[in-house]
C-alpha cells in the first residue's frame, strides 16, 4: 500500500513536501521571480521566437532580447525539486501547481 511522502521535522511536526508539478506557460510573463528563489536548479528561462521555437536565454547577455518575442519559465529538472513551494508563493500569475508524491 502506498502512502504520502512526509518528512518529520526536528520539532516532531510532519511536513508533506509539495513538489512542482506543472507550470502554465500561457500565464507566465517571464518575470524571473521564481527562478531567483528556487535554489535547486529546477527552473530554466527560455525565449520564444515568432515561430514559437524555444531559444536558450543567456541571463548574462542583456542584448539578446531581439532574438525572441517573449520569455517564459520552464521546468527543466523536476527531479531536483524539494517541494518547498517558494516558486508558487512568489509567482504573481499563479502559474504553478504542486503535488505530494506517493511512496
Ligand atoms: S517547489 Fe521549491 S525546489 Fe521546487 S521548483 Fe519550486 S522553489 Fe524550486
Ligand atoms: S514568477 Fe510566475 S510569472 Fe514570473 S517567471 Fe516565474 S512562473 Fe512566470
Amino acid at each position: 500500500m502506498s502512502t504520502t511522502f512526509n518528512v518529520t521535522l526536528p520539532s516532531g511536526a510532519t511536513w508533506t513536501p509539495a513538489f512542482v508539478a506543472t507550470l502554465d506557460e500561457k500565464k507566465c510573463i517571464g518575470c524571473g521571480r521564481c527562478f531567483k528563489v528556487c535554489g535547486r536548479g529546477v527552473l530554466e528561462l527560455v525565449g520564444l521566437n515568432e515561430d514559437g521555437e524555444r531559444i536558450r536565454v543567456d541571463l548574462d547577455d542583456e542584448n539578446d532580447e531581439e532574438e525572441y518575442e517573449k520569455k517564459i519559465m520552464t521546468i527543466a529538472h523536476q527531479e531536483l525539486c524539494i517541494g518547498c513551494m517558494a516558486c508558487s508563493r512568489i509567482c504573481p500569475k499563479k502559474c504553478y501547481s504542486h503535488a505530494a508524491v506517493l511512496v
